[in-house]
C-alpha cells in the first residue's frame, strides 16, 4: 500500500525517502538545514516521532524536549553561532505559522535574526 501521502516531507527525509543536508543524527532526532533559508545558518531539529506540534507533548516527552532545547544548543556550537548568539522558533498551527505538521526547532543565526519564521 503506498500511503506516503500521509507522510510529512521531514517523515520522507528520516526515512531516506526524500533528501536533505544533515548536520546531525541519532535514534531519536534529526537536524537538517532548512531549503528556504531565512537567515545565514538555518537548521531545523526535529525528533524521529512525528508528534504534530507543541500541543500534543506530555509529560512523557519531557526528557525529549529537554533533550532537543540541549541538542539545539550543541549544534549552535558546532556551526558556530553560539557566540554571537541565535534564535530559537517554534512554530504551532495556522496563526502560529507552521507548515509542515511534524514538531520541528528552528535554529536561526549567523547575524541578527528578526521573528522571520
Ligand atoms: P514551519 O513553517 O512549519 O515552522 O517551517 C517549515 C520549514 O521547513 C520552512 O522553513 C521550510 O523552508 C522548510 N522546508 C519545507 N520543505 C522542506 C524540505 O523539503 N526540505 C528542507 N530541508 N526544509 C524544508
Amino acid at each position: 500500500m503506498d500511503n506516503s501521502s500521509s507522510e510529512s516531507i521531514f517523515t520522507k527525509i528520516i526515512n531516506r525517502e526524500a533528501t536533505a543536508d544533515i548536520v546531525y543524527e541519532d535514534e531519536e532526532m534529526i537536524a537538517i538545514k532548512d531549503i528556504n533559508p531565512k537567515a545565514p545558518v538555518h537548521i531545523l531539529l526535529l525528533p524521529k516521532d512525528p508528534i504534530k506540534n507543541l500541543n500534543d507533548f506530555t509529560q512523557t516527552h519531557t526528557e525529549l524536549l529537554g533533550r532537543l532545547m540541549l541538542k539545539a544548543a550543541e549544534i549552535a556550537k558546532k556551526l558556530n553561532i553560539a557566540d554571537t548568539g541565535y534564535k530559537i522558533v517554534i512554530n504551532t498551527g495556522d496563526h502560529g505559522g507552521q507548515i509542515i505538521d511534524h514538531f520541528h526547532l528552528h535554529i536561526l543565526g549567523g547575524q541578527r535574526v528578526k521573528a522571520v519564521v
